[in-house]
C-alpha cells in the first residue's frame, strides 16, 4: 500500500459501499458495477474496465485509485515495474469449465510411480496449507518440506527436459486473454516485469514458449529454478527453495540472481538496484497473500490489482479491502491493459 497516500487519504470504506451494489445471488455479471451508473461511469473513467459494458470489476476507493494512477503517470514509465504472481494470476482460473492446472500441477514426469508419489504429497500437504489451527512459522516449514520432498521426486524420477515440453504442450492451461498485450505493452514502454511464483521457473518460461509463441525481453521470472545435465535429465534445484508461504521473502532480492533464457543478456533489468529505483508498483494477484510480493521494496505509490476467481461472494469484502482493483470470475487481462496505458500515458 503506498503509505504516503495512506496517510493523506484513508481509506473510507463507506466509499466501497456507495460505488457497489451487492448481490443477493453469486452472479456478479448483474451485480457489480453495472447496477451502478455513477460507478461504472467512475470505472470508465480511470481506465480499468475491460470495456465499457464490463461489470466484473469493483473499485473500492476510486478517489484513492484516481489519486494513485496520477502519481505513477507524473512519475513516469521510467519509475514504474510491475510485479505479477504466474498461476490463476497470469493464467486463467478455468478452462472450459475445468480447473486449469498450475505450473507444478501439469507436470507429468514420464514415470507414474513417481507422477502418484508428488500427488500422494499433495493429499497430505495441502489441507495442511489451509490449517487455521497450524501456527505460520510450523506451516511454513511443513511446506518447505512438502516442496523440497516433490523436487527430490523430480530428480529421483528423472525429470528431464523432454518430459517438461510435453507435459506443457498437454497441459490443461491458458493464459487470460489480454497478456501478450500486456507484456507487449510493457516491453514497448521499457517498463520490467517480475513474475513470482512457487511454482517452477523452467515449465513457466516453457509455457511462455508454447503458449504465447514469443519471449519479452523486459520478463524475469522468480521461481524454482531446475539444473539438467547435458542429457537433459535433472540434477538439482538452485538457490533457496520457493514455497507457498516464502515466496514474498525477499521476493525482490532473490530477483537479482536467478538467470532466466528469456533475453537475460539484453534484459532490461540488470540488478536488484535497478529494479528497486522503480519505486512505484503495479501488482497483480490472485490472493490476498500475493500483496507481500512487493514487501522488498520501498515503494512511493503501489496499485494492486486482485483476481477474484472463484468465492466472490465470501471473498469480495475482504479482497475489496486488499487491492485497489478487485475483477471478478476469472476476468480478462484487458482491464489491466488499459489501466497501464493510462499509467503510461503523458
Ligand atoms: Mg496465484
Amino acid at each position: 500500500m503506498s503509505h504516503r497516500l495512506r496517510n493523506i487519504i484513508p481509506v473510507r470504506w463507506s466509499n466501497i459501499c456507495k460505488h457497489r451494489c451487492f448481490p443477493a445471488t453469486i452472479d456478479s455479471r448483474v451485480w457489480c458495477c453495472r447496477n451502478s451508473n455513477r460507478g461504472q461511469l467512475e470505472m470508465e473513467q480511470l481506465g480499468v474496465c475491460a470495456s465499457n459494458s464490463s461489470p466484473d470489476i469493483v473499485v473500492g476507493d476510486p478517489e484513492l485509485l484516481e489519486k494513485k494512477i496520477a502519481a505513477i503517470r507524473l512519475a513516469g514509465p521510467e519509475k514504474l515495474q510491475v510485479i505479477a504472481d504466474f498461476d490463476a494470476t497470469l493464467t486463467t482460473y478455468w478452462i472450459n469449465g475445468r480447473r486449469g492446472q498450475s505450473c507444478h500441477g501439469l507436470l507429468q514426469q514420464g514415470n507414474p510411480k513417481y507422477d502418484i508419489k508428488r500427488q500422494e504429497l499433495k493429499e497430505y500437504y495441502h489441507p495442511l496449507e489451509f490449517n487455521p489451527t497450524i501456527p505460520l512459522d510450523e506451516k511454513a516449514k511443513l511446506m518447505e518440506e512438502w516442496w523440497e520432498k516433490a523436487h527430490a521426486l523430480l530428480i529421483e524420477g528423472g525429470l528431464t527436459y523432454d518430459a517438461i515440453k510435453k507435459s506443457v504442450d498437454n497441459a490443461t492451461i491458458a493464459f487470460r486473454e489480454g497478456v501478450v498485450e500486456l507484456f507487449e505493452f510493457l516491453e514497448e514502454k521499457e517498463v520490467p516485469v517480475l513474475i513470482f511464483s512457487a511454482g517452477l521457473a523452467d515449465v513457466i518460461e516453457e509455457l511462455l514458449r508454447q503458449k504465447l509463441h514469443r519471449s519479452f525481453k523486459n520478463v524475469k521470472i522468480v521461481s524454482n529454478r531446475m539444473v539438467f545435465n547435458l542429457s537433459g535429465q535433472l540434477v538439482s534445484f538452485k538457490g533457496k527453495t520457493i514455497h507457498s508461504l516464502n515466496k514474498n521473502e525477499h521476493a525482490l532480492d532473490m530477483a537479482a540472481p536467478v538467470h532466466d533464457r528469456l533475453g537475460d543478456a539484453n534484459g532490461l533489468i540488470d540488478d536488484t538496484a535497478s529494479v528497486k529505483k522503480r519505486t512505484n508498483v503495479l501488482l497483480l494477484g490472485d490472493h490476498i497473500g500475493d500483496l507481500r510480493m512487493s514487501d522488498g521494496l520501498n515503494y512511493e505509490t503501489r496499485i494492486s490489482v486482485g483476481f477474484l476467481n472463484h468465492n466472490v461472494a465470501d471473498s469480495l469484502d475482504s479482497y475489496c479491502k486488499a487491492f485497489d482493483v478487485v475483477y471478478l470470475n476469472d476476468a480478462p487481462m484487458r482491464g489491466v491493459v488499459n489501466l497501464v496505458s493510462q499509467l503510461c500515458s503523458i
